[in-house]
């Protein structure tokens, strides 16, 4: 009896794994033609200042809408991107349509004035992040690929900002030492994302010349009824200061929660509260919305 329900088991489990291979196989043929039959998008969402929620910059996150599969959602592609290689391609991609959007953006600075007066587009001052994936990182032409693209774009530099995870940093520490050292020079930003879920050396931390750290969504989420989860958070704030980076907070649903992470002295916030990642269009409606062109933040605070 229990042979039987044990060999059942073992059958039931072996074509749950075939399932999940084939659909496996099925995602990565279709992926492979993503690129090509213009099937992926950036979505972008605001990062504000947790002093005036003043926008800041936004992130570019990709998407992925195939006509078979529907949407699926970066934390299913992206893996299989990484381990066929078509990360490569779709990594130059992401950054090349972020500059271009960039560029695009501050064109709107010229376009909104009457007349001759030059008035301030919310979206004309920001910076834009891109993730990068392990593979990026390693790969040796990053860099000058990266410069390229500047020049090409005319966007620069410091308007651009790489966010790399804890993990990925540590996996390599020496090699992402030397290519963060050069993507420094070329004068880009650089975060370190989901910060406080890997595992970091605290010594590489200080040799790595990073402007911000990102703390896990996973931790700010219940920072508010979770206490180990505040005591992190502010462990990663401290720990931050102290070597002289910005700290953003990520998933930001609530605004008890965006006025506690302003109180603890965290610079940046990110999350639903603001807004959801949007296409680039809806993130200029969101934007004139939440900072009307030429007005400035302590007009839209006073009113607020
Ligand atoms: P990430 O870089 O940490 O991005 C933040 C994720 O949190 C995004 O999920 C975003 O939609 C989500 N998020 C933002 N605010 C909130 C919130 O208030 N609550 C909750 N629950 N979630 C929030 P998304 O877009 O599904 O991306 C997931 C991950 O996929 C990203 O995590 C990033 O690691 C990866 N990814 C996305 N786009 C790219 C890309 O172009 N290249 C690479 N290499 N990875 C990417
Ligand atoms: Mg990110
Ligand atoms: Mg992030
Ligand atoms: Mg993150």
């Amino acid at each position: 009896e229990a042979k039987t329900t044990g060999r059942d088991m073992a059958l039931f489990y072996s074509m749950e794994t075939d399932q999940r291979a084939v659909a496996r196989q099925a995602m990565e043929q279709q992926l492979r033609r993503a690129l090509e039959r213009n099937e992926l998008s950036l979505y972008y969402q605001p990062r504000l200042s947790a002093q005036g929620a003043q926008l800041l910059g936004v992130e570019a996150l990709l998407r992925w809408t195939s006509p078979v599969l529907g949407s699926i959602p970066p934390s299913e592609f992206i893996p299989i991107a990484e381990e066929t290689g078509m990360i490569r391609a779709i990594g130059s991609w992401v950054l090349q349509q972020a500059c271009e959007q960039w560029v695009r953006w501050q064109q709107l600075a010229l376009d909104t004035g009457p007349g001759d007066t030059v008035v301030p587009h919310p979206l004309a001052q920001v910076s834009i992040s891109v993730n990068l994936s392990a593979a990026q990182m390693s790969d040796p032409s990053l860099v000058t690929d990266i410069e390229a693209l500047l020049a090409r774009t005319g966007m620069p530099a410091h308007r651009l900002e790489l966010e790399i995870t804890e993990s990925q940093l540590m996996d390599n520490a020496h090699a992402s030492e030397l290519q963060l050292a050069a993507l420094k020079l070329l004068g880009v930003q650089l975060s370190i994302d989901d910060f406080g879920t890997g595992y970091s050396s605290l010594a590489y931390l200080k040799r790595f010349d990073i402007d911000r750290l990102k703390v896990d969504k996973s931790f700010v989420h219940d920072m508010l009824s979770n206490p180990a989860d505040m005591a992190i958070t502010r462990a990663i704030i401290a720990l931050g200061h102290t070597l002289g980076l910005k700290i953003v907070a990520e998933g930001v649903e609530d605004l008890a929660t965006a006025q506690v992470l302003s109180a603890l002295d965290c610079e940046e916030l990110q999350g639903y509260h603001f807004s959801r990642p949007l296409p680039a269009l809806e993130l200029e409606a969101w934007a004139c919305q939440h900072q009307p062109p030429g007005v400035s933040v302590r007009d839209v605070l006073a009113a607020a």
